[in-house]
């Protein structure tokens, strides 16, 4: 079974290591922090505005919980083990709004060639 790590969003994420320039602040559940599946970059806003000078991806997702909790910050636990197909879903689908538009004519493209081929 293919992961969420594999998609094209994941992928345009992690940005080779850079946190992405449009990466959207923290959303909450009663006061605590969504955190998805492969998280790597802190996306804390000091007073909703400055994001955090910590640029720089963690070795883990679990990693990321330690250093957003130095925030003084709270994360919402979903159910441990394995994150659900569901979550994995929701993960993808917050995931592919890093994908640039560029990037996905040109996976476009490839496809098409391989199709004339
Ligand atoms: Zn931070």
């Amino acid at each position: 079974m293919s992961s969420y790590k594999a998609s094209i969003g994941y992928q345009a994420y992690l940005n080779s290591g850079t946190r992405p320039d449009k990466i959207p602040p923290y959303e909450f559940i009663d006061g605590q922090v969504i955190i998805y599946p492969g998280e790597i970059y802190c996306r804390y806003r000091l007073h909703g505005e400055t994001i955090c000078l910590n640029s720089q991806p963690a070795s883990s997702t679990n990693n990321l919980r330690h250093h957003i909790k130095r925030h003084g910050l709270n994360i919402y636990q979903p159910k441990s083990g394995a994150p659900s197909l569901d979550r994995q879903l929701k993960a993808m689908n917050w995931y592919s709004q890093f994908i640039k538009k560029d990037e996905i004519e040109q996976s476009e493209e490839q496809v098409a060639e391989e199709v004339c081929i």
